[in-house]
């Protein structure tokens, strides 16, 4: 096996047992992207040099005995997330030039630990989009076949994880942009609780859906890095000062007595692909034989989240999104007026999504319209969160395909973004209700694609939720 084929565990051990350096670990890596990056575009900075440096840096902390976890472990970041010193983009023009000066937070623990920064994803620009055909960098291709997408809005993480170019990958999650490449690729990816993971440093796309989260190769390399990253922080005051589990002590769980429910509105869904439906459904079983109680039990608003969430998300995006003017950061248009520095600027640096999310948002938060659009969905975002709370009562965990359907055509649904929308689908509940959700492999379809399931749980059960994962065998 090649060292960048290993997972967090197994690097961490062989590090440790000096099978092997940092330094060799990272160049694994390096190869691999340079190697791969011309088919998949899975990244748009790649720090060679000073992920050599710090890996160096993690040899000497290995030698004295002064490691953590994440120690000579080099990991992604995609490219709406800030990193200190290195170029992020946000896979938008208009932040081409854009060098934070500070890491986010998350980031920021796992760089202290050691961790070894290896590039910035390509994404769907800011997060938004389901297939990484919005970003301005080119679309990222996936790795089990390059005519189909990688999924988005992470699909440049979920690739580079799936065809080890890193050893694992930190994302952004609004509305399934962690889960849906995940699934996409093979991979796992978790969506937090909101306010588990600081949000300090994240490109925001809408503060109240925003979370971050690992994509890793297993469920258990997904508790080690949550162990790393999870907690309050005095940067984000919407964290949560619940203490941080230890996530990775025991991933075991006897499943007798657990309930697990089924929603019907997950698996009604006409588009609901056949393939898909079956590797789930044989998933199911597969934990009932392990002891887990199967509950058939419905989430009757389930049917609004995409509505709800396509008239809030945009709201929140025209908001956020003022702060880009060309003026503050990133790059300036040519104009000979402020009007038209605004206007060009925006014009150049946006692709036509974030233009149009611009666009909803600013109507649905305006005077007249307000209480038609806004209002109405945050009224309906609270009945959503209340179905949760109700059917938590009932079971311990739901499961549901992550995704209707495998990686699609590139191009198969680029024009039309009703269609993309709808991709969400089964990942908007969750969003809009904050609880998490985790998407693991279950197999792949007959054209070798792989498949996905999503397992939620209530605010905070990230523990429960990946103990189930951890039971779910491909
Ligand atoms: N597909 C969703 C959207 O376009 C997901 C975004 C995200 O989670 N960042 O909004």
């Amino acid at each position: 096996m090649k060292l960048n084929e290993l997972t967090i565990k197994e690097a961490q051990t062989g590090l440790r047992e000096k099978k092997f350096t940092a330094v060799e670990l990272t160049q694994a890596c390096l190869d691999r992207i340079k190697e791969r990056n011309k088919d998949l575009n899975a990244f748009i900075t790649v720090c060679e040099e000073s992920a050599l440096v710090e890996a160096a840096r993690a040899d000497e902390m290995l030698a004295k005995g002064t490691d953590s976890p994440l120690t000579g472990i080099p990991f992604a970041v995609k490219d709406a997330i800030c990193t200190a010193g290195v170029r992020s983009t946000g896979s938008a023009k208009i932040l081409d030039n854009y060098t934070p000066p500070y890491d986010a937070t998350v980031i920021k623990k796992i760089r202290e630990q050691g961790g070894i920064l290896i590039g910035k994803n390509n994404c769907d620009a800011f997060g938004h989009g389901a297939s990484n055909e919005n970003s301005m960098y080119g679309p990222v291709r996936n790795p089990h076949d390059l005519s189909k997408v990688s999924g988005g809005s992470s699909g440049g993480s979920a690739a580079a994880v799936a065809d080890n170019m890193c050893i694992f990958a930190i994302a952004e999650d609004t509305g399934g942009s962690i889960r849906q490449p995940a699934s996409f690729c093979g991979i796992v990816g978790m969506r937090p609780s909101y306010g588990r993971n600081s949000r300090f440093g994240i490109m925001p796309m809408a503060s109240s859906y925003d979370t971050v989260g690992p994509m890793t190769k297993t469920v258990e390399d997904m508790a080690i890095v949550m162990s790393v990253i999870a907690g309050a922080d005095k940067l984000d005051s919407t964290t949560v000062p619940e203490e941080v589990p230890n996530y990775e002590s025991n991933l075991n769980l006897d499943l007798s007595g657990l309930r697990v429910g089924v929603p019907k509105e997950y698996f009604e869904l006409d588009g609901l692909d056949k393939e898909v439906r079956e590797l789930v459904e044989k998933q199911i079983k597969n934990l009932e034989k392990q002891g887990a109680t199967i509950v058939d039990v419905s989430l009757p608003f389930t049917k609004y989240a995409m509505a709800v969430y396509y008239v809030l998300v945009p709201s929140e995006v025209s908001s956020n999104f003022g702060r880009l003017d060309g003026v503050r950061y990133g790059v300036r248009a040519e104009a000979s007026n402020l009007f038209d520095v605004y206007a060009n600027s925006r014009e150049q640096g946006f692709p036509e999504e974030v233009k149009r999310r611009i666009m909803i948002g600013t109507y649905a938060l305006s005077s007249g319209y307000y209480d038609a659009y806004y209002k109405k969905a945050q009224q309906v975002r609270t009945l959503i969160c209340l179905d949760f709370d109700r059917v938590f009562s009932e079971v311990d965990v739901l499961v549901t395909p992550t995704s209707p359907y495998a990686a699609f055509e590139l191009g198969a649904k680029s024009q039309d973004p009703i269609a993309l929308y709808l991709a969400d689908v089964f990942m908007s509940p969750a969003a809009c209700a904050g609880i998490p959700g985790i998407s693991v492999p279950v197999g792949k379809n007959k054209a070798g694609l792989p498949v996905g399931m999503q397992v939620m749980g209530p605010r905070l059960s990230e523990v429960l939720v990946m103990k189930v994962a951890n039971k779910i065998t491909q």
